[in-house]
This record gives structure tokens, sequence and C-alpha cells, in this order.
């Protein structure tokens, strides 16, 4: 019976090779399997990128070695750059190639204050006692964009793939600084699809609103001022802006109880005055107003100015703010995402080594987590939660409204870490990072070459993003017109260091690895 059909499925076979649908598809599997065998190949670079970063170890607004350094490879490598874009000196945008479609690569390239630590090592100790690191690590994302751009343009010149491929680097994103200047400057407009990196334990996407553990934001400092005195001799002469900081404080943790359960504020004094004994003329306290949308960032934003002016009518001092940061909650394109998802099971979890595991469990058990090592599965793709609960916040979020966008999540961090902290720069400059972000440059450029060479998905990605995401909520800045990205920010905390963090920068005309750089065996645990 076989034999008998066995000229009519050559045939069928025949047709079907032959069909535009099925070459097409074909062509592109080959593209990705040969991107996929040259990132491969640039292991090295891409583990040299992820430690480098490590070590300059910058804060947000103060990127000033990595953009260097980025830049400087970017126009080696044949890409165009423009730097010092919507008025950021630290920012960039990087290009190569021409038409359509335009495709955006971005990751965070800024670090956590006082989180330095030594890589590899699973216990408490720092490189530079209280300086900055990399503890939420976003050293590896530039690896990953990087690593997946050039291979891109690699294949782009080989095959004559029409398209553009652009790199921007989220600068200050721990402080929610700068995406919504870059939309406002116009970088997104004639931008196709962005294709966000960060790292994360797992290797996921998600469209929607995804897990729902995301809010937006806006941040904002008030100022205010008072009148100094002898706070013994003449305080009736005094008014202090320290009481004012003090009241609207207290003020806003009673209206606290009257919000929605969906609101997350905190906030920091950041200055509290010079010394007890001269009535504080200026004092400074600095708010996060997280909520699910728009509306209600707007209202409770509106309500912290509200309760400042009371507290400055209160105190007879006087009251200005500034908007140092903004974010909408993110909401990710649905096709883009499940393109992306299939080439994460394609790619699947890095192969870990014991003691890639060793180094993970002895730190979950150092700090009291659970206990399980990396991750070893990819999940399938999830569908948005119904009910979001809300959580952190990333200015990615403006970009998402603007353009149709996913974020990969590449497994390059141990699970169960608080996030923000020194033990999230544990795994940073180790094989967990480096696997991590080999793994994620191949899904970076196998979902580029799905829309570059495919260009019906990037037709479908725009009618997900009009039908659905944008019918009924439209994308309003939180900035005004005085509105200025915070340039100085952080500019003394990294002063302060990098005397000290230069002795310790990466040099890999020395060394293979960062580890061997500061000589640590890896891992280094405590005694079991
Ligand atoms: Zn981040």
């Amino acid at each position: 019976m076989f034999k008998k059909f066995a000229p009519l499925v050559t045939l069928f076979l025949a047709a079907l090779v032959a069909s535009p649908v099925y070459a097409q598809q074909s062509n592109v599997d080959a593209l990705k399997a040969q991107a996929v065998a040259e990132i491969d190949r640039q292991q090295t670079f891409t583990q040299q990128m992820v430690d480098q970063i490590f070590s300059y170890s910058e804060l947000g607004f103060q990127e000033f070695e990595t953009t260097r350094y980025l830049t400087a490879l970017l126009e080696k490598n044949g890409f165009r750059v423009d730097r010092g874009v919507a008025g950021i000196p630290t920012a960039w945008v990087a290009t190569y190639g021409t038409g359509k479609p335009v495709i955006v690569f971005i990751t965070d390239v800024d670090c956590i204050p006082r989180a330095s630590q030594k890589p590899g090592v699973a216990y408490h100790d720092p490189i530079i006692a209280g300086a900055p690191g990399h503890g939420e690590g976003h050293n590896s994302g530039m690896a990953v964009n990087m690593t997946a751009a050039l291979t891109l343009k690699k294949l782009m010149e080989q095959q004559h793939i029409a398209g553009t491929i652009k790199l921007v680097p989220g600068i200050a994103e721990e402080i929610l600084g700068s995406k919504a200047f870059f939309v406002r400057a116009g970088l997104f407009k004639d931008v196709d699809l962005v294709l966000g990196a960060h790292v994360d334990a797992e290797f996921s996407t998600a469209y929607g609103t995804g897990n729902g553990e995301w809010s937006g934001l806006v941040s904002v400092q008030y100022f205010f001022h008072g009148k100094a005195a002898h706070a013994a001799s003449s305080p009736w002469d005094g008014r202090s802006a320290l009481d004012a900081v003090e009241l609207m404080d207290t003020g806003w943790d009673f209206r606290r109880e009257h919000l929605r359960l969906t609101q997350r504020s905190h906030r920091v004094i950041i200055n509290g005055g010079d010394q007890p004994n001269v009535v504080p003329s200026e004092a400074a306290v600095w708010y996060y107003f997280r909520e699910m949308d728009y509306p209600h960032i707007r209202s409770l934003y509106d309500l912290g100015n509200a309760i400042a002016e009371s507290a400055a009518k209160m105190t007879e001092t006087t009251v200005d703010h500034r908007l140092v940061g903004s974010a909408w909650p993110p909401f990710f394109n649905k096709v883009i995402a499940e393109v992306q998802h299939k080439n994460i099971e394609a790619v699947g979890m890095p192969s870990w080594s014991d003691a890639d595991q060793t180094l993970a469990k002895a730190l979950q058990k150092e700090i009291g987590a659970k206990v399980e090592g990396l991750k070893t599965k990819v999940e399938p793709l999830a569908e948005p939660v119904a009910k979001p609960s809300g959580g952190g916040s990333d200015d990615v979020g403006d970009i998402s409204w603007n353009v149709p966008m996913v974020y990969l999540l590449y497994p390059a961090n141990i699970p169960n870490l608080p996030g923000h902290n020194w033990t999230d720069a544990v795994a940073m400059a180790t094989p967990i990072a480096h696997k991590g972000s080999t793994a994620g440059a191949k899904v970076q450029a196998m979902t580029a070459l799905d829309f570059l060479l495919r260009p019906e998905l990037v037709q479908q990605a725009w009618d997900y993003f009009r039908n659905v995401q944008t019918k009924d909520v439209h994308y309003e800045s939180f900035l005004e017109a005085g509105d200025k990205p915070v340039i100085e920010m952080n500019k003394e905390k990294m002063e302060k260091f990098i005397p000290e963090l230069k002795k310790y920068y990466y040099d890999p005309s020395r060394y293979k690895t960062y580890l061997e750089q500061l000589g640590i065996q890896y891992p280094t645990v405590k005694p079991q």
C-alpha cells in the first residue's frame, strides 16, 4: 500500500517544497540555525561583555565607562552611533541597516547602590564595601542584545536581508529615569517592534499584563524651604523644613488607609537638615507613588502634591517638587510573545554544571531562601492573570504603549533572591550569567529573524497593538513640558567610588574571566 502511494507522496512533497510558504519557513529555520551556531562561537565575546560591565558598576545616569565601552565596540563593528540622545549624556542609539522593518533591542545598564559583591562567592563579601554593584544583573543585558545584533548584522549582510537594527540602553532604569524621555524625544517614532531583554532566573516571555506583578509609577521629590535660626536661643524665628517633611509623611500615612489596595507608596528622606542646633531651612523627601493605570497614578501624584502643600501651610514653609521618574505599567504584545516563546522552547535552558548548582544552593541556604538551585525547565507561555496585583515597575512600560514590544526574561541569575541586593550580584559574573546570556542572545536573534523575514508577522503585531491593546487606552506621558531627566543624580555617590572601582575594572587582555582576575575559586561556598 505504501509502495503504491509513494510516487504520489513524492509529488506532494515536491509541490510543498516548491511552495513559497514552505520555502520561506525553511529559509527562516536555516538562518536561525546559522544564528545559533554563530552565537555559540561568540561565547567568549559574550562572557567578556558580561564581566566588563559588571566590573564598571555604574549607577543610573552615571554610566559613562559602560557607554564608552559599548559605543566603541558598536562603532568598531560597523554600527552608526548617536550619542547624548534625549538630553541624557550617557544615552545613545546605535543603528545598522536600512529600510523596514525597524527593530529596536533595549536593555538596562545601570546598577544598585551598596550592592558591591565578589562574583561566585555565596556569602556577603563586597569587592569594595559600600560601593555600587550589579545587584540586579543589568550587566548582562547588553551582552545578550549585542551578541544578537552583531550576529544579525552578519546574516543580513551575507543574505542581503532588508531591515534596520537598533540598540538602545536603558539608562537609569533603577530610578525609572529615562524611557519616558526617550519616547518624548521620538526615539521610537518609526520603529516597528521593540525586543527588550531583562535578566531573570527563568527563561520566559509574556503578553498583556503578564503575571500581573507590574505597577506603574511616578517618582517625585519634594523640596521644603523654611528659615534657619538658632534652635535653642531663637527657635521662634525659625521655620523648619524638616517639620514639613515629617508632617507630609504623617499625612500620607493616615491617608494611606483610604487608598485602593493596589496602591504602593514608599519614601526616603533625602535631606533632613544639617545639625540639630540649626533649624533646618532646607529638607526634602522622595516618594514613589505606584498604581495600576494612568488615571490612578495621576491621582496619587495629585494627592501627594496636595499633602505637601498642606504640610507647607502648617509650618509656614514653601514647597516645590520635581518629577524624577515615571513609568506606565508595561503591556506586552501577544503576537511577538507567541513567536518568541517558540524560540525560547527551541533554545531551552542552559545546561548548568555541578559548580553552578552548588553556588546557587549555597546562596539560597545562606539567606534562608528556598533551596532549589537553578531552574532547569522552560514553562509554557502563560495567559495574563485576570486580576493583576501589582508590584515593581519598569519604564519600558512607556515604550510598550507606543510600539509593539515584548520583554524577554533570560535565565542568568539564581532564583529566590530578594532583588536590589548584593545577593543578586553573586551569579552575575560567573558561568551562570555567561550561559544565560548566550541563551538569551539566541532567542533575541531568532525572534528578530522571524520578523525580518516574515513581514506579515509585523502587520499582525500592529493589528494586536491597535485593535486590542490600545483600543480603549491611549498613552499620555506623565511628563510635563518643564520636566527634564535628572542627569546629575548619583554623580557624587559615583565619584566617591570611581578611584577604587577603577582598580578592579576587568582586563580581558590579561585574564580569561573576571573570576580569574579577582582570584576567586568557583564556586566559593561556606563549608556545608
Ligand atoms: Zn532591572
